[in-house]
């Protein structure tokens, strides 16, 4: 072998990681920029798999390591470590082992090798069994934790629902937008914990003066079936005018009008929704509660009630209700709000007992159509992209 072919030789071998890594990071932003339906028999649903769940698991480590700036102190008092190091193991192991079938199946192989390293790297920086030693509990947080546990308990648990009872059957998980919600599902959940400080605070400082410790007292003694429904009924009363004056007020239109601007309904839907609106909505509801000082074991089941009944009521999900419809908050009822539809413009506002908007007279009564013909708002003017929606509020309006 001559001098110049050897040379040649080594660069090109040099070069090729370099082409490799270029060619993971094309194919990785093609993906993510990609929506509709995965095409069948192109190993695409194990390499959405392997992808998401090797980027969790890497997520997951770094949030065993640093702890205190990155789980959220309410959430870990709660849960089992033990459990979680387990289920870091599961994603582990499923993630690089469907990955590395892929990579030998010559399937999707540059974006399987992509996960199979996040597996590597998640496993190098000490997996499941990174110690947990002591750490302080008041340090500023994003809720990494929240996100990664929420994101995979939802998504396993409203795809499957969502398939099993679809209201529209052909649409897709990776539907149009699904990246704009995608950003608006992990911001609201990193910002959890500023949203619940502000909450705390303004209950602790502006609102302690109402607090009454007999009238507390004569509350936590309700039993906790009665207690519960009352605490829902509660805090729907306060959802229900805070939503209302979204819809009535202009200037908080601005703010709501980026949750109504989602034109295909699923699980992910219902994240679409402004930063200050979030917390503004959170202080308003949860306020109430804390003066009216429900027990602590209706407040956690109230959180989880809340919790799904924000998700499901966007799902793509139809099931038959009943005289129930004219009670709870279904998808259905739901559905009709996000409508441009002329008969569902600023109608159906309540998030737990649809008969709160039959008492008002908001309620969604005579259709043309069994479901919207449409939904988002009239006019689509809202900017699609993250950012854009949350600057939305604060450009000029046009006239
Ligand atoms: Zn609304
Ligand atoms: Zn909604």
């Amino acid at each position: 072998m001559s001098k110049g072919i050897k040379r040649d030789f080594a660069r090109r071998a040099a070069a090729a990681p370099v082409r490799r890594a270029e060619a993971v990071v094309d194919e990785a932003r093609e993906l993510l920029h990609k929506s509709g339906e995965l095409s069948p028999g192109k190993a695409m649903v194990s390499t959405a798999i392997t992808l998401s769940l090797g980027f969790l698991c890497l997520l997951a480590v770094v949030a065993f390591h640093y702890p205190q700036y990155l789980t959220t102190p309410d959430l870990r008092h709660k849960y089992s470590v033990d459990v979680l190091r387990q289920a870091l193991l599961g994603g582990l192991l499923v993630a690089g082992g469907l990955s590395l079938a892929n990579v030998i199946l010559g399937r999707k192989r540059n974006l399987n090798i992509a996960a199979f390293v996040m597996v590597i790297a998640a496993v190098a920086l000490g997996g499941s069994r990174v110690p947990v030693g002591a750490f302080p509990d008041h340090t500023p947080y994003i809720g990494l934790d929240w996100f990664i546990l929420d994101l995979l308990g939802s998504t396993v648990l409203f795809v499957v629902i969502e398939k099993l009872f679809p209201l529209y059957r052909g649409q897709s998980v990776f539907r149009f937008e699904w990246q704009t919600d995608m950003k608006h599902f992990a911001v609201n959940h990193f910002i959890v914990g500023l949203a619940l400080l502000i909450v705390n605070f303004l209950i602790h400082h502006a609102f302690g003066w109402l607090v009454s410790s007999k009238f507390q007292q004569m509350i936590a003694g309700i039993q906790f079936v009665p207690q519960l429904l009352l605490c829902v009924l509660v805090a729907d009363m306060a959802q229900y005018w805070t939503h209302r004056a979204y819809h009535e007020v202009p200037f908080l239109w601005r703010f709501h009008a980026v949750h109504h601007s989602v034109k295909t309904m699923d699980w992910l839907a219902g994240s679409r929704q402004h930063m200050l609106e979030l917390i503004f909505t959170r202080v308003c509801v949860l306020a109430p509660l804390y003066v009216l000082g429900f027990s602590e074991a209706v407040m956690n089941a109230y959180i989880i009630v809340v919790g799904f009944q924000a998700v499901f009521n966007h799902a793509n999900v139809h099931l038959p209700w009943g005289p129930l419809k004219y009670v709870v908050v279904t998808p259905d009822f739901h559905h009709w709000h996000h409508a441009s539809d002329d008969e569902a413009i600023d109608k159906n506002y309540a998030a737990h007992w649809a008969f709160l908007d039959y008492l008002f007279g908001t309620a969604v009564k005579t259709t043309k159509t069994k479901f919207p013909a449409k939904y988002g708002v009239v006019g689509d003017y809202m900017p699609e992209g993250f950012v854009r929606q949350q600057l939305f509020p604060f450009r000029r309006q046009k006239p």
